[in-house]
């Protein structure tokens, strides 16, 4: 079955134009003026910007953690990430400490294979680096295609891997060409500062933000870039939330090394007092790293903007608040972490950032898609219009005006943490592969239509 777009404007991380796109067997065939072909079905996108596929590169799917389970799993959630325009993403494989890392992936593919409606790729997350893990890396990044695994600097006596850890993989990474994530704060000093608050009875969320200042953050990424420096090898920073680790970023890439750097749409838009909302409502607004207090946002904009932050991940990790988040009533620790964001990702870049003239159109596709597909191993088949690419394609209304909610939003949880925002810009039909997934801002994809992305090795 071939589709037209005709008479939409195309953006790209390098250009916007006027043209018809031919869409043929799932890829984009020709970019032109006046296409026709017979029996073609014409898509009408006047008025609308065609954007590449959104891609989040920071998802938790079906996820344990701490009893209990991430509310979205790979079926609602990329229901949800289609609404909002992404059309790739890429999960966290979670291994277990003793279990082979195949297992691991095993496991990740029965969550997601039948479910997903659109396609995704897998990180793998590293708990130890021991002889048999570093005999299976190889054959994960050459046979399974994951190539970027994350470690965290953080979690102590849970995921917290020490520096040795970090420093072998970043090692390994090198070697076999896979990108390392970093959780990067110093759980050491964060256990320290969360047991002093228990014990004298500060247990509110917002002592969850106190407990984890933004040095905490700066350090351990500064750490990161400088381990990375060593090992001559290359780092991605995960969800970076402040002006401290922004300038541990930047300073590395100045100084020539490859180090690059995520940040999330609720740092953007929240701050740190929140987590200050009364009835214990500030348990909605709890994620590691924490809000920030506002100044930093401009860091963030800013590093967005000049291209020392490269990419928005949502770290979508929902929790209900009812039955899930008030586990922490009376004890910040036990709030589970993260949020739900992956459907208004893509839609709060562009609504704060083009709408309000913090970047620019091509920017916006760079940060929310195409840098995603380079770092890992995706481009040019996603992160792109061009011939040849797979047609993962947003037809997007810049000037449609909608209020986000709880209750009309398509997460399966409880609450959002963006209630009440407005939004200017909003996806009408979303691509994936030339299929419709969200046609005429209905779904109308189908559980399993999405496809595992076996990515390339890392190379940039
Ligand atoms: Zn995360």
């Amino acid at each position: 079955m071939k589709k037209i777009i005709k008479n939409g404007t195309v953006v790209t991380a390098e250009d916007i134009y006027r043209a018809d796109i031919l869409i043929e067997n799932g890829k984009i065939k020709t970019i032109g003026n006046e296409l026709n072909e017979n029996n073609a079905e014409i898509i009408n996108a006047k008025g609308c910007y065609v954007f590449p596929g959104g891609i989040d590169p920071h998802t938790h799917l079906d996820m344990p953690f701490a009893g209990t389970f991430t509310k979205d799993d790979f079926e609602t959630g990329t229901i949800a990430a289609a609404y909002g325009g992404t059309t790739t993403i890429i999960d966290f494989c979670i291994t277990e400490k003793g279990k082979s890392l195949n297992s691991a992936i095993q496991e990740w593919h029965r969550k997601a294979d039948e479910k997903a409606v659109i396609d995704f790729g897998f990180h793998l997350m590293i708990g130890e680096v021991n002889d048999d893990v570093l005999k299976e890396l190889p054959t994960v990044i050459n046979e399974e295609g994951i190539s970027s695994f994350k470690i965290f600097m953080a979690y102590k006596n849970t995921l917290q891997a020490d520096d040795e850890t970090l420093f072998r993989t970043l090692v390994e990474a090198r070697k076999h060409g896979a990108l390392v994530m970093v959780h990067a704060e110093n759980g050491d000093v964060i256990d320290y500062l969360v047991n002093e608050a228990i014990k004298e009875g500060r247990t509110d969320p917002i002592y969850h933000a106190l407990t984890r200042p933004p040095e905490v953050e700066g350090e351990a990424t500064g750490r990161a870039a400088k381990l990375t420096a060593i090992a001559n090898s290359q780092l991605y920073v995960v969800h970076v939330t402040c002006k401290e680790a922004v300038e541990e970023i930047a300073k590395a890439r100045n100084g020539g090394f490859r180090v690059w750097g995520e940040t999330c749409p609720q740092y953007l838009v929240l701050d740190e007092s929140y987590l200050e909302k009364p009835d214990f409502e500030g348990a909605k607004y709890v994620w590691s790293p924490p809000l920030r207090k506002k100044h930093h946002q401009e860091s963030l904009w800013n590093a967005l903007k000049n291209g020392q932050l490269q990419t928005i991940g949502s770290d979508h990790a929902p929790f209900d608040f009812k039955g899930q988040k008030d586990r922490g009533i009376g004890d910040f620790t036990k709030i589970p972490n993260g949020g739900p964001s992956i459907e208004d990702r893509f839609s709060v870049l562009f609504s704060e950032g083009v709408k309000k003239g913090r970047i620019t159109l091509n920017e916006f596709v760079s940060l929310v898609s195409t840098n995603a597909a380079k770092l890992f191993g995706m481009f040019p088949n996603k992160g792109t219009i061009a011939p040849g690419s797979d047609a993962d394609i947003v037809i997007f209304d810049p000037n449609s005006e909608r209020i986000i909610s709880a209750s009309t939003h398509h997460m399966n949880v409880d609450y959002n943490s963006l209630e009440g925002m407005k939004l200017v810009g909003e996806p009408i039909s979303v691509l994936s592969r030339g299929e419709y997934v969200i046609r005429d801002k209905q779904f109308v994809g189908k559980p399993g239509n999405g496809r595992y992305i076996k990515r390339s090795r890392f190379q940039v």
